[in-house]
């Protein structure tokens, strides 16, 4: 069996457990979701069936926990050992009114390569499967309690790995399994056109975020190498497709690296550049990474890039600085991880 249970549809689960009745599968599939991480767990399974799924199945989860940080605002860190040994990380953030949101990883390291990102610098091994993406779900809800929104913002780039993300958010949306509304759930990308209109066609229409960080070019192109091959038109061509299959707004994340594209110049361009789009703009002051050569933003930077984008009539917000005490924001993951390499 080469996926764990938690990341199957019961008809899966059915299929790897043996069952001859199709209700049995879903009857796990209730017990995973709520959080279950043994069969004995599973109290309306008779006792000697728990036996055989035991010996048939000695471990339910593919990956365990190897690390935990928490900061002091409260956001936890763990790093998780995957079952061939490679890590990743995933962050739960609280915000103030007791939010909590779960910002997943969808690969181990990526292959996406943005200047300003630690993940980015750490190359890409592979992709997750949906087993290993809610894993991260159910370890964070085991330590934090209830989860009320979750983000595919962590390591790697989820539209490609586009399959295994639609597994895991099906299980996430589905009301008889975790039950979250499509609301709750944003995909973060960088820009991979195919996949924007692969979700466009065929859904889920969860929320979409895009890290857009420079609406100039050249810039976009030097801090995000994405821009050389899907350009700013594209991709806004491929952000109006989605907006007219969901009817959602989307959000363009500006990650802010002072003096690199944090001047009125940028404001402006990105102003210019979502006109006709119904977007949301997140402005994120850069978060150090040691051996990166950016530096923080300047308050004065960040407020005049504020005023420029709202002066022109874009809804804008300052993303709350939270987990950087352990190096879970924004771009910071994957400190506590090597270099990815095969078999590493
Ligand atoms: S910002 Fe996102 S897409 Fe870019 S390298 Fe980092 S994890 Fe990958």
């Amino acid at each position: 069996m080469d996926k764990a249970l938690t990341g199957m549809a019961p008809a899966e689960i059915a299929g790897a457990c043996s069952f001859r009745e199709a209700f049995r599968g879903r009857q796990v599939y209730h017990w995973l979701a709520r959080g279950a991480t043994d069969f004995d767990a599973m109290s309306d399974i008779a006792k000697a069936e728990r036996e055989r799924l035991k010996a048939r199945i000695p471990r339910i989860y593919s990956s365990t926990v190897a690390q935990e940080l928490e900061d002091e605002d409260g956001s936890l860190k763990l790093q998780i050992r995957l079952k061939d040994g490679a890590a990743v990380e995933c962050v739960l953030l609280e915000d103030i009114e007791g939010r909590k949101t779960a910002c997943l990883s969808s690969q181990v390291g990526c292959p996406m390569g943005c200047a300003f990102c630690k993940t980015g610098s750490l190359g890409f091994l592979r992709n997750l499967g949906s087993d290993e993406i809610i894993e991260q779900f159910h370890f964070l809800g085991a330590r934090k309690g209830e989860i009320s929104n979750v983000v595919f913002m962590g390591m790697g780039e989820p539209l490609l790995n586009l399959e295994e993300v639609r597994k895991a958010i099906a299980i996430l949306l589905d009301p008889e399994a975790i039950g979250l509304s499509r609301r709750k759930i944003t995909i973060s990308t960088s820009g991979i056109v195919p996949g924007i209109r692969d979700l466009a066609a065929k859904g889920p229409q969860v929320r979409l975020a895009v890290s857009l960080t420079s609406a100039i070019p050249g810039t976009r192109s030097d801090l995000m190498p994405v821009n050389k091959s899907y350009g700013l038109e594209e991709l806004k061509a491929a952000l109006i497709e989605y907006q007219e299959a969901t009817g959602e707004r989307i959000t363009l994340e500006a990650a802010l690296m002072g003096g690199a594209n944090s001047g009125a110049d940028s404001a402006r361009a990105l102003v210019e550049w979502a006109r006709g789009l119904h977007v949301q703009v997140n402005v994120i002051p850069w978060n150090k990474v040691p051996g990166l050569p950016f530096s923080e933003p300047s308050r004065d930077e960040l407020e005049a890039y504020l005023r420029i984008l709202e002066d022109s009539g874009i809804e804008a917000s300052r993303r709350m600085r939270r987990g950087r005490g352990v190096m879970g924001a924004c771009g910071q993951l994957g400190d506590t991880l090597k270099a990815q390499e095969p078999g590493a």
